[in-house]
């Protein structure tokens, strides 16, 4: 399967709409909701991101929450001109384009143009249907941006010219030829408003109307006018030049906007996002009683109390197969775990303790009423909520969303964070280091643990330590990012024209946090273009910048995503195997080894190299000592907080 996060979603909506009279096509209302919104609902899942080409009623089309571009060119200069704009402001490798007058999109288009574009080493691959191309249909290698703004400069508008210049591969989709539909007139609308079994793909997955999207939170362009500042100002003892670490988290919480926008996808899908809504059980699970146990099921009330009874078998009842017989007094059925009571019988009596001679079986006496019988709804009752909105969907989650039969289910959608690097001493991996340059590693460990946070990853470079160039990286991120993190660059001496900077664009904080390692830290957040974005100004050194992301922007991130679970890391406890050194008024995280002994006992050890440059030390490492703010030197033998790094990020 390909990486559908490398891959953003072009929705072409930047049309005139001639042949319908001039209105906006993607805003036609068909089967009860917009085309563009059928569009969405079926290409979201298979990309990692979309953005909306339109040349006209903006605002109707962000109700997604997403990035909505104009024509660079004007003139409604036709597909191209909305490719090259979708590609000018895409960051992933690779973009899918579809029309925003085709609902019926196939559910594996991506899937299959990537495939063949991977296998050919085209640098596009576009679908065909009885051998003849559907043009915008496509998946192209974002580099083909170059080539597509030389081609438009040079008066180029067709189509199909441009695809001639470049390696192409078509990719055969006869089996769904009707998917491709695409509506030019009222006629065309009309007709398949009224004939719902015209594409039969359609009416297969024809879904029910999509609630009302609301629009992303994030998506609000509210210059931050003092929140941070406010909530600061209320708070005792908050010294930004020695602040403590969970004074730190607390201005940190109060600031954060958790995504609202939700999207449907396929169940398997949902495995690691966050539920969107409340899943209410359609059915009782299990469906009828049922036994618990091999054996034979009886009337309790034909029972004798004292002694043992005689019954007769008058017929066995399978999983899956009923017993549907009538049944008369004292008479009982053989019965096979899971299969469903026969009705009058509310006893299983295990077969071990049972004998049986022909058509007869004898019971011992204290067979107690109902046992071995599981009640219909015992583990879901039909209208009673069993997930929760913001709970995260894992595997027990996944199988009990398929147990009701649901084959799709609403999730947030996924937290766009942006990152990027800051230094002129940074060098690129694969290059060759210069004096006094160092590889870029931030991120890199950025990368993986945003990846394990399941987020929509922009991945930014490495942005050079001048105001111009920061401001052009942060203007950028701010406008499509719901985060954006950086690293480096917020330490004393650094710290002031970014402080400046970041001053214009939104409301940052900049502290000098009471931990070891990582003291430097700015938070707050920007605005550009409508947008705004949460900010995470992280120290330069790569441990500080793991030690920072965990304490205090996965959490935010968690929070953001709209997970309402308590998802705080546990702290478990654990003899310190040797001693620490350590002056209460601040908090230390050590890097450390738990492990078990001969015996089996568990400790934890500290890591040899504990210098905030040392990445190794994170490498060796299992976990973190917690070493709390008011806590002195730590003791051989001595119990200490351990923070485990698997299920931390
Ligand atoms: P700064 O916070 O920018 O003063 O950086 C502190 C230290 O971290 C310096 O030694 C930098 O060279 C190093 N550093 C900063 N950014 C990175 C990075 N992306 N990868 C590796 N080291 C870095
Ligand atoms: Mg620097």
């Amino acid at each position: 399967m390909s990486d559908n996060k490398q891959i953003t979603g072009l929705i072409l909506a930047g049309g005139q709409g001639q042949r319908m009279g001039g209105v906006d096509k993607g805003l036609q209302m068909f089967r009860g909701k917009r085309l563009v919104d059928h569009v969405y609902e079926r290409l979201a899942p298979q990309v990692g991101g979309i953005i909306i080409n339109a040349n006209q009623n903006h605002d109707a089309y962000k109700t997604f929450g997403v990035r909505v571009v104009s024509d660079a060119i004007g003139n409604f200069a036709g597909p191209l001109a909305g490719l090259h704009a979708g590609l000018s402001v895409s960051r992933r490798p690779y973009l899918a384009t579809v029309p925003c007058d085709s609902p019926f999109v196939p559910e594996d288009l991506v899937e299959r143009l990537m495939a063949r574009l991977n296998a050919s080493g085209a640098m596009i691959a576009v679908a065909t249907t009885g051998g003849r191309p559907e043009p915008v249909f496509c998946v192209v290698q974002s580099s083909v941006l170059e080539s597509l703004t030389v081609f438009l400069k040079s008066g180029g508008r067709k189509v199909y010219d441009w695809y001639a210049s470049l390696p192409l591969v078509e990719v055969d989709f006869d089996d769904q030829a009707e998917a491709f539909r695409n509506i030019n007139t009222r006629e065309e609308l009309e007709g398949l408003e009224q004939d719902r079994t015209a594409v039969t793909a359609a009416a297969i997955h024809a879904k029910p109307p999509a609630p009302a999207a609301s629009a992303a939170v994030g998506a609000v362009a509210a210059p931050p006018g003092g929140a941070l500042a406010r909530v600061v100002s209320c708070m005792d003892d908050y010294d930004p030049n020695s602040l403590k670490v969970d004074k730190a988290r607390e201005v940190i919480r109060s600031l954060l906007t958790p995504i609202e926008t939700n999207e449907k996808v396929a169940v398997r899908a949902a495995l690691g996002r966050v539920l969107g809504a409340d899943i209410i059980s359609t059915l009782d699970v299990p469906a009828h009683d049922n036994s618990a146990m091999d054996g034979y099921a009886v009337r309790h009330a034909d029972l004798n109390e004292a002694g043992e009874t005689e019954l007769r078998l008058a017929g066995s009842a399978f999983a899956g197969r009923q017993f549907a017989g009538k049944l008369g007094k004292r008479e009982c059925v053989r019965i096979m775990t899971g299969a469903v009571m026969p009705r009058g019988l509310d006893t299983v009596v295990i077969q071990e303790i049972v004998q049986v001679e022909g058509d007869r079986i004898r019971i011992p006496a204290g067979q107690k009423k109902g046992q071995n019988r599981r009640l219909a709804g015992e583990d879901l009752a039909a209208g009673k909520p069993v997930l929760k909105t913001g709970q995260p969907v894992g595997p027990a989650e996944l199988g009990l969303i398929a147990s009701l039969g649901l084959a799709e289910v609403a999730v947030r959608r996924r937290l766009r964070v942006a990152f990027f690097s800051t230094g002129d001493e940074l060098a690129s991996v694969g290059s060759k280091l210069k004096p006094g340059e160092v590889y870029d590693s931030n991120r890199y460990t950025l990368y993986g643990m945003l990846s394990r946070l399941n987020c929509d990853i922009i991945d930014m470079g490495v942005v050079r330590d001048d105001p111009a160039s920061l401001e052009h990286a942060l203007r950028t991120a701010a406008a499509d990012a719901d985060a954006i993190i950086t690293s480096g660059g917020v330490s004393v001496g650094e710290a002031d024209f970014i402080r400046e900077l970041l001053g214009k664009l939104g409301e940052v904080v900049f502290w000098k946090i009471a931990m070891k390692p990582g003291r430097p830290m700015a938070f707050g957040r920007i605005a550009h273009a409508g947008n705004e974005a949460h900010f995470f100004g992280l120290p330069g050194n790569p441990v500080a910048v793991m030690v920072t992301f965990y304490q205090f922007v996965r959490d935010a991130l968690l929070a953001l995503s709209g997970r309402s679970d308590d998802f705080a890391l546990p702290l478990l406890q654990a003899p310190c195997t040797s001693s620490i050194k350590k002056n209460p008024g601040r908090t230390e995280y050590q890097r450390a080894r738990l492990a078990r002994d001969a015996r089996g006992a568990w400790s934890v050890c500290p890591t040899a190299a504990q210098g905030s440059g040392v990445l190794r030390s994170m490498a060796e490492a299992n976990c973190f000592i917690v070493l709390e703010h008011e806590r002195g030197s730590v003791k051989p033998g001595e119990p200490v907080q351990v923070q485990l790094f698997d299920g931390l990020v």
